[in-house]
């Protein structure tokens, strides 16, 4: 493979559209993908697609192969739960998922007429895992895949991933958030750290995304707020994971959803249909925001170093107020202002202001 990087913002196709019954998201335009973690059992299997379908999924999850963080856990059914996924596939209508990790995974659930398959956050961050992947998906390109994040808050990871596929010949594809691992406590089972897919979607405008609010929340009380979040974001669609009796779940108990529970959901979502400019202005607003942050951030460090220059003038008794510093700093700053494309009369009203502030500051500091 050349080391060339690969433009697929273009090319890619929806990677829904067509699937079996063609998928038209019920859900205010988005997609929903539901299931249990995992496939446990024939009976299992039935009555949770009969379930999320009710609660209006467009596509059947169930993971059969489960990458586990420590060993000793449920680690999936195996190949034996193909044949469950078939029969929830002609059952309800709804396209099945499943999540591949292996060459041999791939081989066996192309074999069964899987129709989505997604490579897992244990996956994604293990390039040679994805490139064998990507090599046994080879001359099946309209197989759909969805890339979740890798586990460690790595974009460059997370698009290398979707472009070792698309050199496959593998065109639909779409990008899973789930939230990146964090060692210790907190709050989230998996922190969402929205600024990382909302920087994919800049990059990669074309691409559609899906956010999976059970992995990043860990906790059933948290799959509707971080999904609210995810939909006032823009996002196309929803993997949440769900179970007819999550307490008896043999993995992620504590985070899967009734169906019932995930009806009421995603009655409560739908609410007004989304127009498209209104989510690309949620996206640009979050923007902002992220960017006031830092702008802040860079305020208090500013004034951190004016207050040390104040200590070292009151030490050495020199005055607060140097005017030739003062109209020197405004000089050059404004007119590098000017340059890089603000208002002079702008950036020179802010400058003063900060100014003003240093010097507010520094006085203060004698009085103490
Ligand atoms: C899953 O979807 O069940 C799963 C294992 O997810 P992740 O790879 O996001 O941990
Ligand atoms: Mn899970």
């Amino acid at each position: 493979m050349s080391g060339k990087p690969v433009d697929i913002k273009d090319e890619l196709r929806d990677t829904f559209a067509g699937l079996r019954e063609a998928v038209t998201p019920k859900n205010g335009g988005r997609v929903l993908v539901a299931g249990p973690c995992s496939a446990e059992s024939r009976e299992q299997v039935m009555s949770a697609a009969v379930g999320v379908k009710e609660a209006g999924a467009d596509v059947f999850r169930a993971g059969i192969w489960k990458p586990r963080t420590r060993p000793g856990c449920f680690e999936g059914c195996g190949a034996a739960g193909l044949e469950w996924l078939k029969e929830a596939r002609c059952l309800t209508g709804m396209p099945v998922a499943t999540e591949v990790a292996t060459p041999l995974h791939v081989e066996q659930a192309l074999e069964s007429g899987v129709d989505v398959m997604w490579i897992g956050a244990r996956t994604t961050v293990n390039p040679f895992a994805v490139q064998e992947i990507a090599e046994a998906l080879k001359g099946c390109g309209d197989v759909a895949v969805m890339v979740k994040n890798p586990a460690n808050p790595d974009l460059e990871l997370w698009i290398g991933a979707m472009q070792r596929l698309y050199n496959a010949g593998v065109r639909r594809i779409s990008a899973v958030h789930r939230g990146f691992s964090e060692y210790g406590r907190s709050y989230y089972r998996n922190p969402p750290q929205w600024h990382i897919p909302i920087e994919l979607h800049r990059l990669m405008p074309r691409l559609q995304m899906l956010c999976d609010p059970s992995h990043i929340g860990g906790k059933r009380e948290l799959v509707g707020p971080v999904a609210r979040q995810a939909c006032a974001l823009g996002f196309n669609g929803l993997i949440i994971e769900s179970h007819c009796c999550p307490e008896k779940a043999l993995s992620d108990a504590a985070q899967q959803l009734t169906p019932s529970e995930l009806k009421e959901l995603m009655i409560s979502l739908v609410g007004k249909p989304v127009s498209d400019t209104s989510a690309d202005l949620m996206m640009l607003r979050s923007r902002i925001d992220m960017l006031d942050d830092e702008l802040l951030e860079i305020l208090v460090k500013r004034m951190a170093v004016s207050d040390e220059i104040g200590e070292l003038k009151h030490a050495s008794n020199m005055p607060v107020l140097q005017p030739e510093r003062y109209e020197a700093l405004m000089e050059s700053r404004v007119d590098k202002g000017t340059a890089m494309g603000l208002d002079r009369e702008f950036i020179s009203g802010m400058l003063a202001a900060i100014h003003a502030e240093s010097v507010r500051r520094q006085l203060a500091m004698r009085n103490r």
